[in-house]
């Protein structure tokens, strides 16, 4: 069998083996189908719920018990250092509190920098007095308005930016707000007292260490940590898509000159948590994107074409989406819901259906999203932000926007540092006292 069919095989037996009966299939977007299922059977602690799905041979092994180092204790832990991630990290230190954020790559940004997205969108809406009008401000608008104004990315409404630069920013804020940082080591665990979260257990080079927290923030996209933690959530699914960056380009307007942003265009939806089919996707992808290249190369006037890199970040979606205290619907989003908790606002990003009309984009409103979202229903000192907080399948374009995570990043950043200093559950803190800080931290909290 030749390399291409030998992967298209495994590819296809690998779907096929994944497809789990009783999948509910929506339309949620025009050629967009995003089933879903749910999968979490409430094991505190115990991690084998996803895995369960995709064993490919039966049973398991045990592993021995051993005692893991302390290295640190602090209060705050953030998992993941994406766009929500960042967000959380700086804001929750320029609240005072000491927080050490754990990132598996060796970059921040996440599918901002690292899956080459690049355009931060979902920054504006339909406003209740105003056109179009802005819905974010806080972190997202200074992380923005910094990358304009150097120069960095262009576009100022949906702000098209240059990752490297981005890396940069980023890691100065983290830096200049003094967050601790631990680079190439991944969130694996988490030991529990009671309701509470002792310790987030992480794999680094050293082996397995545990650091102590007052209160955590899951800002991995994925909710690994509320897995780990065993709060309920959702498993969605969508299409993978893998972005590159081609250098040669005569003309173009991004925020690198000669530079162009070029993506795999399957459609096809896969689990995200199927590590397997996640893999073989993306070997599948990366071979795409190179033997096009050649192809075009050989076209006249496209000989200085480059292929520069293949994003380092795998473009998954979206997977696990907490079931907060309260998630929020499609319907609130559409019908200027004004919440009592509320700690930011989304801006929009596609036009879809909704009752029986076809909604464009510029009619959609700006939504507000409650506290109660980030909270997860068990876990008393556990925040969750960016694409994995609390939100219905129908508002996923526009809740795992690059804008609406930093927004409930901020959110879970100020909320974990007042929960820490005052040793109140998340659900228990002072939400007027959070909000107030929020408005002064300049966040957009009414319509
Ligand atoms: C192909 C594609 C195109 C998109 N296009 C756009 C667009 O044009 N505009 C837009 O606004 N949005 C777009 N999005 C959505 C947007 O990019 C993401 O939803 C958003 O960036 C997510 O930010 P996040 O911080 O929540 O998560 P992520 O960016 O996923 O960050 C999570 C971070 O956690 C880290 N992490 C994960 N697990 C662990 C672990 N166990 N231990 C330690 N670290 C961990 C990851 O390495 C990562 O850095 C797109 C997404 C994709 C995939």
């Amino acid at each position: 069998m030749d390399r291409r069919k030998f992967l298209k095989a495994g590819v296809a037996s690998v779907v096929s083996a994944s497809a789990a009966p009783g999948l509910i299939a929506q339309e949620m977007r025009a050629g967009v189908i995003v089933p879903v299922v749910s999968a979490s059977d409430g094991r505190r602690g115990d991690v084998s719920t996803d895995v369960d799905r995709h064993l490919p041979v039966e049973g398991y092994v045990r592993e021995p018990s051993h005692r893991i180092p302390v290295v640190a204790s602090v209060d705050v832990v953030v998992a993941g250092g994406g766009a929500a991630g960042v967000a959380a990290a700086v804001c929750a230190a320029r609240h005072g509190a000491s927080v050490m954020l754990i990132e598996r790559m060796n970059y921040l940004g996440g599918l901002w920098t690292g899956g080459l997205v690049l355009p931060v969108l979902a920054t504006h809406g339909l406003g209740k007095t105003k056109d179009w009008d802005k819905a974010t401000g806080g972190f997202c608008t200074e992380i923005c308005d910094e990358l304009l104004s150097n120069g960095w990315a262009v576009n100022p409404k949906d702000p098209t930016a240059d990752p490297e630069a981005t890396k940069y920013l980023m890691d100065k804020m983290i830096y200049d707000a003094g967050v601790k940082i631990i680079y190439n080591s991944t969130v694996a665990g988490a030991v529990m007292s009671g309701s509470r979260l002792d310790s987030v257990l992480v794999d680094c080079n050293t082996g397995r260490i545990a650091i102590r927290c007052k209160t955590a923030v899951d800002a991995s996209g994925d909710g690994i940590l509320f897995h780990y933690c065993g709060d309920p959530y959702e498993a969605r699914r969508y299409h993978m898509t893998t972005l590159s960056r081609v250098y040669g380009v005569p003309s173009t307007h991004g925020p690198v000159p000669g530079m162009k942003t070029d993506g795999t265009g399957s459609r096809e939806v896969i689990d995200g948590l199927d590590v397997m089919l996640v893999s073989a996707t993306q070997q599948k992808h990366r071979m795409e994107l190179w033997e096009r290249m050649e192809q075009r190369k050989k076209e006249p006037g496209n000989e200085k074409l480059q292929l520069m890199e293949v994003a380092p970040t795998t473009g998954i979606r979206v997977t696990r989406v907490l079931d907060s205290i309260h998630n929020v619907t499609l319907e609130e989003s559409m019908e200027w819901t004004e919440f009592d908790d509320v700690i930011g606002m989304s801006g929009v990003c596609d036009p879809f259906e909704y009752k029986g009309r076809h909604i464009s984009r510029k009619e959609r409103p700006v939504w507000q999203i409650p506290y109660r979202s980030l909270v997860p229903k068990e876990t008393a000192n556990l925040l969750v932000c960016g694409r994995c907080f609390g939100y219905d399948q129908g508002i996923t374009w526009d809740a795992r926007e690059i804008s609406t995570c930093m927004v409930t990043g901020q959110a879970a950043g100020v909320a974990a540092a007042m929960s820490a200093a005052t040793r109140t559950a998340a659900k228990d803190i002072d939400v007027k006292n959070l909000q107030k800080q929020l408005r002064e931290d300049g966040v957009r909290l009414d319509f």
